[in-house]
Order: C-alpha cells, then structure tokens, then sequence
C-alpha cells in the first residue's frame, strides 16, 4: 500500500514539474528601460510574464551608468541614494511600444555632450544655470531643450568666462523662450 502512495506521489510531482516546464516554455518577454530621475543611471529589465497578462514569473534586471550618471558621481553633484527608477519605454508580450514619464529623458542622460556641459558649468561654479539645466534635463517634457543646446566654445576651440557669462546669457534666454513656448514639466 505505502509502495502504491509513493508511486502515485511520484507521478504527482513529476505532472506537476512537466506541466510547469510546458507554461515556462509558454511565457513571453516584456522589456523595458527605466532612468533614474535622482542621476541617471539607466535600468534594463527583462520580465517573462504569461502571454497577453502581466503576471510575471521571473524578473532579470540590469543597472547601468551614462555619460550623465557618471559625472553627476564623479563630481559630487548627487550623492550616494537609492534609485528612484521611472519607466522609460518597452515592448513585447502584446505591447508593441510602451512609454512612460521618462521617454524622452532617457536619450537625454546617454548624451555625452549633456555630461559634458553639466561637467563644465559645475568646474566654472555656474551652479544657478548647472541646476537650470539638471532640471530641465530629467523633465520629460522639456529635455529635449537640454539636447538641442549647443557646445560650449566650439567656435573658438576654447573657453574663457566671458564667453561662457555669453553662452549662458543666450541659452538662459533660449530657455525662457522654449518654456513659454511648450511649458514647463
Ligand atoms: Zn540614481
């Protein structure tokens, strides 16, 4: 009789093992990009739900920097914090293309001219216009006026203050003019 129970036991546990082999095999993947609205950083997951739902089954995430993470902690502009992760975009499992409050702020943060500049203004101690542009960069709404800034000095190959006093006096004012224009985040 004990023999019969673990025999059926078996046969239980192996259904049970083949039957959840058969839905893993089924799940889909949703991807997705989250950024840091506190430095950054970029979060790509990876998320194997059952098809057409959101019941996730197992999760894999991947935490990177950009230009922009990097030198907001290379240069003590953000301190050490947890992520605050907003969605950016993602696909799959049904959905062709989600976005999310941070759809645009996520190509803003990859752009090494954007690291760069906020790098420049932060040596200079032009921190009221350095913080201008930190805002206006993790707005969703307004980062692409961050993106389209031009370089710094790249006329003369060299910077000195007073064309940094006249770079920034021009795209403070093109900044006014871009929030008047699309409002502010
Ligand atoms: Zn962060």
């Amino acid at each position: 009789m004990q023999r019969r129970i673990k025999k059926v036991a078996s046969y239980t546990v192996c259904g049970v093992l083949v039957c959840s082999m058969i839905a893993l095999a089924w799940v889909s993947t949703f991807r997705f990009r989250s950024v840091c609205e506190k430095c950054g950083a970029i979060r790509q997951t990876i998320d194997w739900q059952f098809p057409f739902t959101r019941w996730t089954v197992f999760e894999r995430s991947r935490v990177y920097e950009t230009p922009v993470s990097r030198t907001l902690a290379t240069n003590g502009i953000v301190k050490v914090h947890d992520h605050q992760w907003i969605f950016a975009s993602g696909g799959g499992n049904g959905v062709t293309c989600a976005l999310g409050r941070a759809s645009q702020v996520q190509f803003t943060v990859e752009s090494t001219s954007v690291a760069l500049l906020i790098e420049t203004l932060h040596k200079s101690s032009e921190l009221s216009f350095r913080d201008r542009i930190l805002t206006n960069l993790f707005g969703n709404r307004t980062t692409w006026f961050v993106r389209t800034l031009p370089p710094i000095g790249s006329t003369t190959g060299s910077l000195v203050a007073d064309d940094l006093r006249q770079w920034i006096s021009a795209q403070s004012e093109y900044l006014d003019e871009m929030a008047s224009t699309h409002g502010k985040e």
